[in-house]
C-alpha cells in the first residue's frame, strides 16, 4: 500500500520576519545566513551539536539569539525589534549563569 503522506521537512528561517522556508536542520535561508557574523556562526554550530549531547539548550538559544541580531542590525530594524532581541539575549543569559549556580551548589 502506498502512502502519500509527506512530512514537512522544512522549517522557517529564523530571521525576524522573514518567511523563507528552508530545510529542517538550517537556522536562516542563505541571504540571512550571509549576515550572520562568523563568530556567531561557529557558535550556533558548536551549540546545536553540545545542546543534542548534555540536553542543554541555553547556549544554543543564545547564540541563535546573537544570529538574530546580527541580521536585523544589518538590515536596520527598527529600534524596538532590536531593543526586544537584546531583552531575550539578557533573559537567556540570566538564565545560564543561574544554571551554572544551580549545577555548583549541586555539586558542593
Ligand atoms: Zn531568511
Amino acid at each position: 500500500m502506498q502512502s502519500n503522506f509527506k512530512p514537512d521537512l522544512s522549517t522557517q528561517c529564523a530571521a525576524i520576519g522573514c518567511t523563507a522556508r528552508i530545510p529542517r536542520f538550517h537556522l536562516m535561508c542563505l541571504r540571512h545566513w550571509d549576515m550572520v557574523s562568523c563568530t556567531v556562526r561557529a557558535e550556533v554550530y558548536a551549540t546545536a551539536r553540545a545542546g543534542r549531547v548534555y540536553g542543554s539548550r541555553v547556549n544554543y538559544l543564545l547564540a541563535v539569539t546573537a544570529a538574530q541580531m546580527n541580521v536585523a542590525t544589518e538590515e536596520g530594524k527598527p529600534a524596538d525589534v532590536r531593543q526586544a532581541l537584546q531583552e531575550k539575549y539578557d533573559r537567556l543569559l540570566k538564565l545560564k549563569s543561574e544554571g551554572a549556580k544551580q549545577e555548583k551548589a549541586a555539586t558542593a
